[in-house]
């Protein structure tokens, strides 16, 4: 195959390298889709800085929110085919596995195979990945391409790879919330904007915004939030609970990163409340609760690995949201990057002082 750009991640902490590489003969069960928008993640700064410990083989490309057109589908791929306008989700469906017959394709066997080679650099070098969307092209199993139809643009429909799917699946999948219920979200960033909007169309009266930068708050506010605290002026647990009459709230949804913000989320919780988690902040990190609590209070405490999204059940809804003005993503998208300025890209994520950029190759 002909060869094409990719931001290569060579060295941990060190710049993305943008290079030229030839992909791998696609396999029977591979796609291949040249790729239109690519959603910058927040998990993508700790890949780089080699904090989740996977992929262990380097060079790799990251990457996990993408949309694309299929150039190519090998024989065994069923669900799309070359041409497809198609979404790249940040987890994969294979429709076959233990997880995805459980109805758990958030668990799906495909999301932890192997990483392995998509292409190779011009001295030979093997690029291993096992999803990674920074390139102009890329090979992945057919169960991580799904078809799309939307006419919005591809910049917006890329943000349903990771932050649309996550933010309010945590809300509406796994924190189920109900009309009339109160919801901190911890962290109003990349996903917690996306909470909160999930927690509006959910019906929550309450939506308390929990996060330390006033810009952020601001944001939150003007997408649904109702409340506003800053972990800057004081006790947060204590901020939630004086809002929900000492009780604390009925659905925490935290996206804020770091233990200290997960071991918060539960303790602002209340009792028989359900608390869900997404932060991630490294492989070594471990979260410290009070047994008691733990044990006699009741809680739900429920992971959240890309809000449980079933994609054919819920990305057309999200889809029509996005078209209808029920979601906002303008506000969320703080920069378009192309390729070549990958590392703007990525120190702006790092710095927290944007939210989504998105890369087009
Ligand atoms: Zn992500
Ligand atoms: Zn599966």
């Amino acid at each position: 195959m002909r060869a094409v750009k990719a931001a290569l991640l060579a060295e941990y902490g060190r710049p993305f390298q943008v290079d030229d590489v030839t992909p791998v003969t696609p396999s029977p069960d591979d796609v291949v889709v040249r790729m239109a928008a690519s959603a910058y993640c927040y998990t993508d700064c700790l890949n780089q800085r080699g904090m989740r410990g996977l992929p262990r083989t380097l060079p790799t490309i990251v990457g996990h929110a993408a949309v694309g057109v299929v150039e190519h589908a090998g024989p065994e791929v069923t669900r799309v085919r070359a041409g497809d306008h198609v979404l790249v989700p940040g987890t994969p469906e294979c429709g076959r596995c233990f997880w995805c017959r459980k109805g758990r394709p958030d668990q799906c066997e495909d999301l932890l195979a192997p990483a392995r080679a998509v292409a190779h650099r011009a001295d030979g070098t093997p690029v291993v990945t096992g999803i990674g969307t920074y390139a102009e092209l890329i090979t992945i199993r057919g169960s991580w391409a799904f078809p799309l139809h939307s006419s919005l643009p591809d910049e917006t429909l890329s943000l349903l790879g990771c932050g649309v799917t996550t933010g309010l699946g945590a809300a509406l999948n796994v924190g189920q919330v109900q009309p009339g219920d109160s919801v901190a979200v911890v962290g109003c960033g990349h996903l917690g904007l996306w909470m909160i909007q999930g927690a509006r169309l959910a019906g929550a009266e309450r939506i308390i915004a929990v996060e330390p930068l006033a810009w952020r708050l601001d944001l939150a506010r003007a997408l649904g939030a109702t409340d506003a605290v800053s972990p800057a002026h004081g006790d947060p647990v204590e901020a939630v609970r004086a809002l929900t009459g000492g009780r604390g709230a009925d659905v925490t949804l935290e996206a804020s990163g770091p233990p200290e913000g997960i071991e918060q989320a539960f303790a602002m919780t209340r009792r028989a409340g359900t608390a869900v988690i997404t932060g991630v902040s490294s492989q070594a990190s471990t979260v410290t609760l009070p047994q008691t609590e733990v044990a006699i209070r009741g809680k739900r405490i429920l992971s959240c690995q890309m809000g449980q999204t079933v994609v054919g059940r819920d990305v057309p809804r999200y889809v029509e949201m996005l078209e209808d003005g029920r979601l906002d993503a303008a506000p969320i998208i703080t920069g378009v990057f192309p390729l070549e300025r990958i590392n703007d890209a990525n120190e702006a994520a790092a710095a927290r002082n944007a939210l989504t950029g998105v890369i087009v190759p």
